[in-house]
């Protein structure tokens, strides 16, 4: 198997079979993302302690399986750790998808590292792009209570 056929099957097997589709309990950041030219839409979930680090991540919507699969994937990897240390991992993966060839992240650990990459393959389709994206905006808005709903028809 090539690597490129290890990255579709990592993302089927998400798209299948979503980690933490749900609602979290007593979450106290939410934010809905809608991607009209697909139809994906997600509400994620966070919660956080006094310390800043989320302690649970969910998410409730549907779409494609690229859409479920990068939702799956982020809110797996966000947990356990700090608000500043998912930013920093929102801006590399987003960063990754448009330009970057790779991820540069200090806090994101080789298996993570290679789960996100399994998303690279989006590139060369811009609308798959906003299907794998639309999670990563949608969480940026959930972190900084925007309490408005990310349309990717809308962002740059
Ligand atoms: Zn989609």
């Amino acid at each position: 198997m090539n690597i490129k056929e290890l990255y579709q099957e990592i993302i089927l097997e998400h798209g299948k079979n979503p980690r933490n589709l749900r609602k979290t309990d007593n979450f106290n950041k939410d934010a809905k993302g809608y991607n009209p030219l697909c139809g994906d839409n997600v509400h994620i979930y966070l919660k956080l302690n006094e310390k800043k680090k989320v302690e649970d991540a969910s998410f409730e919507g549907s779409g494609c399986a690229i859409s479920m699969a990068s939702a799956s994937i982020m809110t797996d990897l966000v947990k356990g750790k700090e608000e500043n240390e998912v930013k920093e991992i929102i801006n590399d993966f987003l960063g990754m998808i448009k330009i970057n060839p790779e991820l540069k992240s200090k806090n994101l650990k080789d298996d993570e590292r290679t789960k996100l990459m399994c998303l690279s393959g989006v590139k060369q389709y811009p609308m798959r792009v906003k299907c794998a994206t639309l999670s990563w905006h949608t969480l940026i808005s959930a972190i900084d209570n925007t309490q408005e709903e990310i349309n990717t028809e809308r962002l740059d």
